[in-house]
């Protein structure tokens, strides 16, 4: 199959992010709601849907409705879905984490599970690892035995070890970026207007076509979408919330496509990885005002190019 011998090709799978930003929160709500996603249950259940939906899209901050596995990642009681590797107290801002933790997590990760385990890291500042913790860890990360994605944590790149930078990769969330979903103050991207008219575009109706178009339909869908964004992005509607970003809810669609589609595929990590790095690499080209047309096409064909590497595993 041809998508393996390029996943071959491409080389190792990125597997542990790094979320950068000074707002721990935001950084929190968007570990739980990766977890989420890729642990949903409800799948498939709401056929009156457009799109494939899980909890997330279809209950809002309702967790009452979640199924089981959402319900208890969203109340971080998920031990085996959502791995926590925490310092022995929390609350202490020096307070280790335990080389035994570390090495608990590894026999843990190493054992099969039906699970799409998030390990999530709260605070990944050099000063939390003994040595011993941080060589457990790092070998871990390189070499995951079974499905798995680590989330780490910091206030900045530079206060992690260069080891664990060097091998993950990084999430910057400015302030209100990660407007996701779970928190219950409204305005929440997935009940926004346009969220729902993003959805109902061709191009993320590509999870449930059978029988794949040619590359040109696609190209001119993506297109379409591109030309929306810049819409969006430079005649902002009055009514639309200011808050909430619209490429971030592009991606937080994208996410939901492929946390309903292929829970459990091992090329979802690579995937996942590099649509956030295209669309960290837009946002700074945008920031750089470069022709914002161009730099959003250029976005948009280039994350179809990434999309093809997957659909095969997803249709
Ligand atoms: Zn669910």
């Amino acid at each position: 199959m041809s998508l393996i011998s390029r996943a071959i090709d491409t080389g190792r799978l990125a597997n542990a992010y790094l979320l950068t930003g000074s707002n721990h929160e935001d950084k929190v709500e968007l570990a739980l709601e990766i977890a989420c996603v890729l642990n949903c249950l409800n799948t498939e259940s709401d056929t009156k849907s457009q799109n494939g939906t899980f909890c997330l899209i279809s209950h809002g901050p309702d967790t009452v409705s979640y199924c089981q596995n959402c319900r208890l990642i969203s109340q971080e009681r998920h031990p085996q879905a959502y791995l926590q590797l925490l310092s022995l107290d929390p609350t202490k801002p020096n307070s280790k984490i335990p080389v035994e933790k570390a090495r608990e997590l590894a026999f843990e990760l190493s054992k099969t599970s039906p699970f799409f385990r998030v390990i999530w890291i709260a605070n990944a500042a050099q000063d939390i690892f003994h040595r011993p913790a941080a060589n457990s860890l790092l070998k871990t990360i390189e070499e995951p035995k079974n499905r798995c994605i680590f989330l780490l944590a910091a206030r900045s790149k530079e206060l992690v070890l260069p080891t664990i930078t060097s091998r993950s990769q990084e999430i910057p969330l400015v302030q209100k970026q990660a407007s996701m979903v779970l928190s219950n103050q409204g305005n929440l991207p997935y009940q926004s207007e346009s969220y729902q008219k993003w959805s109902k575009m061709p191009f993320f109706q590509w999870a449930k076509k059978r029988h794949p178009h040619s590359f040109e339909t696609a190209r001119q869908e993506a297109l379409e979408v591109s030309n929306l964004l810049y819409n969006a992005m430079t005649k902002p509607d009055d009514d639309q919330d200011e808050d909430i970003d619209p490429l971030n809810q592009l991606i937080t669609l994208e996410l939901s496509i492929i946390g309903s589609s292929a829970v459990g595929d091992p090329y979802l990590s690579q995937y996942l990885s590099d649509l956030l790095k295209l669309s960290q690499s837009l946002r700074t080209r945008l920031q750089r005002h470069v022709s914002q047309k161009a730099s959003l096409d250029n976005f948009f064909i280039e994350w179809l190019n990434l999309r093809t590497q997957v659909s095969g595993i997803l249709a």
